[in-house]
């Protein structure tokens, strides 16, 4: 692949040219990574997208909203790309997020770009290739990059990590539900949608709506942001009511942000925290891939399974080896 025509044609624009890089970011082979990496150094990062992720149980309406939320998007004249992560594909067999067909409409929009997600074998890959992902699409002149997840497992942390907005959608519940939601999630979610507030389930919406709403006002405030974030708000993707007021409290916020300095200061600890998070792995991945140190990390777990050695111990052990101490 050369890197220099690559980089030109999805800057240009070329829908095929980003398929592919994108398939190339998700590759763990060498070869694959090191031309991944060049490919993102040329693309450099002066252009960029609102970053909005998506988080939401399977079933509670995430591409019907998607799908409506994208098209009033496209009939604004913006560019859409919508990325799926999902770590339980390996279980399922394949992909679950993003498919094509749920989004019938959007798909076909010239103005959008639908990935969707890879069946993963590896998981500890996920966050990098979906933030490389982003920057290919930011790349490609994107104006939004919808990120969706189901809201399971660290993929929701992580998306809510990469992303300047980040949204819950959840379903009409009973009361004591509410306390089915991770208070993590709650606490870094920046608005919360209520979806299927139509019909016979809008009573039910509007109570579950109203429920969220005062259990986001007495959790610990964001000084920084507006006093009435973060909000909850009810939708109908299907009746296609709320989307575009909910877009008009992103917009609001995002405004807000960016004249406060909020938005880089955000970019700016994110770039902090993934610089951790891949060194960490980067470390942890090099030390695997040896198989000296390999057999004698199980060991070192065998012996702390069986009691012989606390964990803080054995992975001091094994550390000082390479890092030895200066006593
Ligand atoms: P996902 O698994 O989160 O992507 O959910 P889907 O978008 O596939 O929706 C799951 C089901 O909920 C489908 O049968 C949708 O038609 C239905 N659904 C989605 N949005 C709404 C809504 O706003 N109102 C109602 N009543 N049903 C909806």
């Amino acid at each position: 692949m050369d890197i220099k025509t690559t980089a030109d044609k999805i800057q240009n624009g070329d829908r095929r040219a980003l398929a592919r890089a994108i398939t190339l970011v998700e590759s763990t082979r060498a070869q694959d990574r090191a031309a991944a990496a060049a490919l993102l150094a040329e693309l450099g990062t002066h252009r960029q997208a609102l970053r909005i992720g998506l988080s939401g149980t399977p079933g509670v309406g995430k591409s019907t909203f998607i799908e409506r939320f994208g098209m009033m998007l496209t009939a604004q004249g913006l560019r859409v790309a919508v990325l799926a992560v999902d770590p339980s594909s390996t279980r399922s067999g394949g992909s679950i997020l993003g498919d094509k067909t749920r989004m019938d409409l959007l798909s076909r929009d010239p103005n959008a770009f639908i990935r969707p997600s890879p069946s993963q074998t590896q998981l500890g890959g996920v966050a990098r290739r979906t933030r490389e992902a982003i920057a290919l699409c930011e790349a490609a002149g994107f104006d939004i990059v919808l990120v969706e997840t189901v809201g399971v497992g660290q993929s929701e942390t992580a998306v809510a990590e990469m992303s300047d907005l980040f949204l819950l959608l959840l379903a009409p519940a009973g009361g004591d539900e509410l306390q089915g939601v991770k208070r993590g999630i709650m606490e870094t979610c920046d608005m919360i949608l209520v979806n299927k507030a139509d019909g016979d389930l809008k009573p039910q919406a509007m109570r579950t709506c109203a429920d969220y709403a005062s259990a986001l006002h007495l959790m610990r405030k964001r000084p920084q942001d507006p006093p009435d974030f973060p909000k909850a708000v009810a939708v109908s993707a299907l009746e296609d009511h709320g989307i575009a007021a909910a877009w008009d409290e992103m917009q609001a916020l995002a405004t807000w942000r960016k004249d406060s300095g909020i938005w880089d200061a955000r970019r700016t600890e994110q770039a902090r925290f993934w610089f951790h998070e891949e060194v960490r792995a980067g470390l942890l991945a090099q030390l695997t891939s040896d198989s000296a140190v390999q057999a004698q990390l199980n060991a070192l777990e065998n012996d702390v399974a069986l009691g012989k050695t606390r964990p803080g111990q054995a992975a001091e052990t094994l550390i000082t080896q390479f890092f030895p101490r200066n006593r």
